[in-house]
């Protein structure tokens, strides 16, 4: 279950709590991306890129650089293996070890996403029914359960 809250792009107030952990009080920024087709061609397609500052707390910031650096590291260490040990066992562990760590911190991160909706206003998605009441109170919006569908 998800919830979307929407809120203008302009003044955007965000909880004093961190939105990951939804414990300690935010004292870093992440930046989240978020991608949104816009026009759909023959041949191509266009599409318009947001970028948010979110808060985050040290604790979760750490973590989500750490979880990036390891994935990669893992992946790299795969590619470096000698050609004669790229068979062996070794090969294959990193590079899905690595791959798996990516994909957890695409998860995790994607505990609150920013959609940008027509009008340059942002629709913030969350699992987290505590944190989109919050983040709704902060900002006088209302909240209520998020359907993909409904964005069309
Ligand atoms: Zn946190």
């Amino acid at each position: 279950m998800a919830f979307g809250v929407p809120i203008r792009s302009s003044s955007v107030r965000f909880p004093a709590i961190c939105p990951f952990c939804e414990a300690r009080k935010t004292t870093r920024w992440i930046r989240r991306r978020h991608s949104r087709l816009t026009g759909y061609y023959l041949f191509y397609f266009t599409y318009s890129t947001a970028k948010l500052q979110f808060p985050i707390c040290t604790v979760c910031r750490s973590k989500a650089l750490s979880l990036l650096w390891a994935g990669i590291a893992m992946v790299v260490t795969a590619a470096l293996i000698p050609g004669e040990w790229k068979l062996a066992v070794e090969a294959p562990f990193f590079v899905l070890a690595g791959l798996a760590l990516l994909a957890y911190r695409v998860w995790w991160l994607s505990k609150v996403i920013p959609i940008v909706l027509g009008n340059g206003d942002f629709l913030i998605v969350t699992r987290s029914l505590d944190y989109a009441r919050q983040l709704a109170t902060a900002n006088d919006a209302t909240f209520e359960p998020f359907m993909p569908a409904t964005l069309t």
